[in-house]
């Protein structure tokens, strides 16, 4: 697929960011160069159009880059996954491990019907665990998952494990 080479071309990895050893990948890049960027969102929306979707769901910070163009291509309302403390009104959350510690996301108690058909956005999966706990927290909704996207993958830490059998979409597989 041309359009997912493209879209790799412009996601720049900087080393020991933030901390040594890791290799961030920053997909400010790609917000540069409007092409790879409406390539991105048409990926997403043509493999969620027809699909009955009517929940975006985006976690912070990356997400709500994402997921909102989706929304609104799909006609899907947008549902923001925060950072505790951020959301002003009655809240339910899920608390997920780091690799030192725990951390924590927060969604507004009614922005998810029960019956919902959602997919979860973010720009990346690592170990799985954000992800893993967005799922958890629209489940609790009562809505059902239909699948989680990002745009990269990092494969090697198996974070689709920690997902059980929701699947996952990825455009870029980084290495
Ligand atoms: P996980 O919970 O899967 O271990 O980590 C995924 C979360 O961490 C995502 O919300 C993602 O935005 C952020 N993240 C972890 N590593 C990177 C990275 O290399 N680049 C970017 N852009 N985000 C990352």
């Amino acid at each position: 697929e041309a359009r997912v080479a493209r879209i790799a071309s412009t996601i720049r990895v900087i080393p020991d960011f933030p901390k040594p050893g890791i290799m961030f990948q920053d997909i400010t890049t790609m917000l540069l160069k409007p092409d790879a960027f409406r390539d991105t969102i048409e990926l997403f929306v043509e493999r969620y159009k027809d699909k009955g979707i009517t929940v975006i769901a985006g976690v912070e910070a990356r997400g709500f880059i994402f997921g909102p163009p989706i929304a609104l291509a799909l006609g899907a309302k947008f549902v923001p996954l925060r950072k505790p403390k951020k959301l002003p009104g009655e809240v339910i959350s899920e608390e997920y491990s780091l690799e030192y510690g725990t951390d924590k996301i927060e969604m507004h108690v009614g922005a998810v019907e029960p019956n919902g058909r959602a997919v979860v956005v973010d720009d990346l999966i690592a170990t799985g665990g954000t992800l893993s706990a967005a799922v958890k927290l629209i489940e609790r909704a009562g809505a059902e998952v239909v699948e989680c996207a990002c745009v990269i993958e990092l494969p090697e830490l198996k974070g689709r494990d920690k997902l059980g059998n929701k699947p996952v979409f990825v455009l870029v597989k980084a290495d």
